[in-house]
């Protein structure tokens, strides 16, 4: 249950009703937005509304059909903003993140680094630890992976993305990187959202293989529930029928997923298509129907990399990329 409070309600006034409520055992969050709005956890069916509207100051009472609260757009009406070292993500401006799908070497990801911040990206990407489905498959380098990432930052500035797979790391990926990626297949492994939920770091949680809309917003409240507001969503493609593509993107879960939380939403075109030459489409198309950013990967040489070459774009053609991604921002009032 959702509580609005008329917009000059006096805090006292917003006071007591929390004070009832907690009187009668339930655990309650404040709203961080203008107006004050107290979001009751717990089981709010013996509550009555209209016992609440009593209080003249109370503006209307909601009931959440939804099972997450923190991260509903009922309890938090304006978009949240993630800062993620000076970087906001969910504002006007649309954020790139670009690097390659692993860390393989320090002239590898630095010289992608450069090149992908030569083309206009925010952010950069590299997996140092990297979830694959065969065991004899390149693993990633690991903490060594890490440290290449950071003398990647220390040569162009960009903050660090990269995919956290256990919780043993976590005080070094703290220390080290600026956005936590959980992967795909993480999507659901509670008791690192919980770990990563006790931190105040900002966490891009991507979209579990075949995982519904709800819940993957259920997995970004694990984190959220925790304490740690600061949750990105990304919509990396759903596991379909269809198999010449990859995945299959999910545009039409953008929308969903910005219309029931106001968490930001960005999209992965590459793991979606798993071809290089369909990213540049699904990107134009993601920030079309409102992402609020993108993760690309890009190789500076696709041909001969230990990881996802197939869908990995060149320099270059990133940097195209973004040009035609910046008339598309400018067309629905966005920057880029
Ligand atoms: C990745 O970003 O490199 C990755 C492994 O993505 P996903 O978890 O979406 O498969
Ligand atoms: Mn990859």
């Amino acid at each position: 249950m959702i509580i609005v409070m008329k917009p000059n309600a006096p805090v006292e006034e917003r006071n007591k009703i929390v004070a009832g409520l907690e009187e009668k055992g339930f655990k309650v969050d404040l709203g961080t937005g203008k107006q004050a709005i107290i979001g009751v956890v717990g089981d709010a069916s013996i509550l009555n509304p209209h016992d609440i509207m009593v209080n003249d100051w109370v503006e209307k009472v909601l009931r959440v059909q939804e099972p997450f609260k923190r991260a509903n757009r009922a309890f938090h009406p304006e978009d949240s903003i993630i800062d993620i070292d000076g970087v906001k993500i969910g504002g006007k401006q649309v954020q790139v993140i670009a690097g390659p799908c692993s860390v393989e070497n320090r002239d590898q990801v630095v010289s992608v680094a450069k090149s992908v911040k030569m083309g206009g990206a925010h952010l950069m990407r590299g997996g140092a630890f990297k979830p694959r489905t065969s065991p004899y498959s390149f693993q990633g380098m690991g903490l060594p992976g890490l440290d290449l990432l950071k003398e990647a930052k220390a040569e162009t500035g960009l903050p660090i993305v990269t995919e956290i797979m256990s919780t043993d790391v976590l005080d070094r990926f703290v220390e080290d990187v600026d956005l936590i990626q959980v992967g795909a297949r993480n999507m659901q492994n509670f008791h690192l959202l919980k770990e990563l939920g006790k931190t105040k770091k900002p966490i891009l949680l991507k979209r579990g293989l075949a995982a519904t809309v709800q819940e993957w917003i259920m997995s970004a409240e694990y984190i959220m529930a925790e304490g740690n507001p600061n949750v990105i969503l990304c919509e990396r493609g759903v596991r379909t029928f269809e198999t010449y593509t990859r995945n299959t993107l999910d545009l039409s879960a953008v929308c969903a997923a910005k219309k029931l939380s106001h968490l930001p939403v960005i999209v992965d075109p590459s793991h979606a298509a798993g071809l290089w030459w369909m990213v540049p489409a699904l990107a134009k198309a993601a920030v079309a129907v409102g992402a609020d950013g993108l993760l690309i990967e890009v190789h500076n040489d696709p041909e001969k990399a230990l990881c996802d070459g197939a869908q990995s774009l060149k320099p270059e053609r990133f940097a195209e990329l973004m040009g035609e991604l910046k008339g598309i921002a400018r067309i629905i009032g966005r920057d880029l």
